[in-house]
């Protein structure tokens, strides 16, 4: 049986077991990693859009009639929980980021934009408390 070492960890590997991957010939564990880099940064991607996202459609809902005094301030407590959990991944890849398959400004992305959307939600949710007590006072009339 010939064996023939892998285009990327130089491991020994039998000729069958090799698997073509942008030219090379790499081996079944490379592989895996590879593709398991490829989904741990697109879960970055996603963490980072999905914050300019919150805040967007966060505001656009105080512009729906009735329902936007359920949905706005369910947006915002969303906004919140979203800027945490962007900043803590943030703070996590930046350890090393190269393991998530992003670089240096990804991290930095997650945790500037998930400020700006924790900003933005605390906002939210106070004037959520207001349309409240507005509703209420307007109720007691
Ligand atoms: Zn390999």
């Amino acid at each position: 049986m010939t064996t023939t070492a892998c285009a990327r960890c130089s491991k020994q590997v039998p000729d069958a077991q090799l698997i073509p991957h942008r030219g090379k010939r790499i081996c079944l564990e490379c592989e895996m990693e590879i593709e398991e880099t490829a989904n741990m940064r697109k879960s970055v991607y996603r963490s980072i859009f999905s914050l300019p996202v919150a805040i967007i459609v966060g505001w656009l809902t105080i512009c729906i009639p009735f329902a936007n005094f359920v949905l706005f301030p369910l947006a915002s407590i969303a906004q919140v929980v979203l800027a945490v959990q962007g900043i803590r991944l943030g703070m996590s890849i930046n350890q090393a980021p190269e393991e998530f398959g992003v670089g240096t400004t990804e991290p930095i992305l997650l945790i500037v934009f998930g400020a700006f959307t924790g900003l933005s939600g605390l906002a939210a949710c106070g004037m959520s408390l207001l349309m409240l007590v507005g509703l209420l006072a307007a109720g007691f009339q």
